[in-house]
């Protein structure tokens, strides 16, 4: 069994984020780059099925500019066992994203396709929901676990107020969610050994998929910034301010 999964190269969720001074995006000069939080869970899933002998090989897949690479190869060193690179200095929406995930599902014919619920840069949840509807696959979105057993998959999804339990024919889609599991580090012997993992390069024109973009961003904003409180002497004043200045009660 043949699990492909989604790594994208998003800013490092530790850095905090400037907006350009003209508003058209977030300023990626100089700044660190890393996995996507939730594709780092996406790639140990992958490899814990591997371990367990339930998949016999794990593709990792990136939609990037050249340095995706780097990307690709932190799951090489993980222990994915080989990358795909499609390779674009466009920004490529989720739709996109998703035309070229089904176009390399229909050459390497994963059973399984695992991608992280959304990417913390773009926030937008919808790759892999709209991988599986193009590909006609079950999904299971949002999972905290993941129990494969033959022709179906157990997912159990993290929903509002509890956990849903719920099975999959495969082929599937699954997003993963924070408590799936904990990604391992990579150590540094797997680093050396993940330069001679073959990453295989190709273009969105080599795939036949249009990436041209059906969105147009406006502006981006700093959220608002938080005043600074105050220190209250008594319940009394408490009350008032809330009655007569912030009119809550
Ligand atoms: P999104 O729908 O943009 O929030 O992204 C959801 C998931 O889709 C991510 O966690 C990745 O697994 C995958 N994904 C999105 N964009 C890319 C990309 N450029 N390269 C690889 N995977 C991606």
């Amino acid at each position: 069994m043949k699990v492909l999964v989604a790594v994208k190269r998003v800013v490092d969720y530790n850095v905090k984020i400037r907006v350009k001074a003209d508003k058209t995006g977030v300023d990626l000069a100089n700044v660190k780059m890393s996995m996507n939080p939730f594709d780092e869970i996406a790639v140990e899933e992958g490899l814990r099925l591997r371990e367990a002998g339930v998949a016999t090989e794990v593709v990792a897949m990136s939609v990037g500019p050249q340095a995706a690479q780097e990307t690709l190869r932190t799951a090489l060193a993980m222990g994915a066992d080989r990358g795909i690179l499609v390779k674009t200095d466009e920004t490529v929406e989720p739709l996109g994203v998703a035309k070229l995930m089904k176009a390399v599902a229909e050459e390497e014919k994963p059973d399984l396709i695992i991608v992280g619920k959304q990417a913390i840069d773009d926030d937008s949840n919808q790759t892999g929901q709209m991988l599986a509807a193009l590909l006609g696959w079950s999904q299971g979105t949002f999972a905290s676990e993941v129990n494969l057993d033959g022709g179906t998959a157990k997912v159990t999804r993290e929903v509002d107020g509890g956990l849903q339990t719920i099975e999959l024919k495969m082929p599937a889609v699954v997003t993963t969610d924070l408590r799936l599991n904990e990604p391992r580090y990579a150590s540094l012997p797997n680093i050396m050994k993940a330069k001679k993992k073959p990453i295989d390069e190709k273009t969105p024109e080599d795939l036949g998929v249009d990436i041209s973009p059906r969105l147009k961003t406006l502006k981006v904003e700093e959220p608002a910034k938080r005043e600074a409180g105050v220190r209250v002497e008594s319940v009394a004043e408490l009350v008032d301010k809330l009655k007569n200045e912030a009119g809550v009660i």
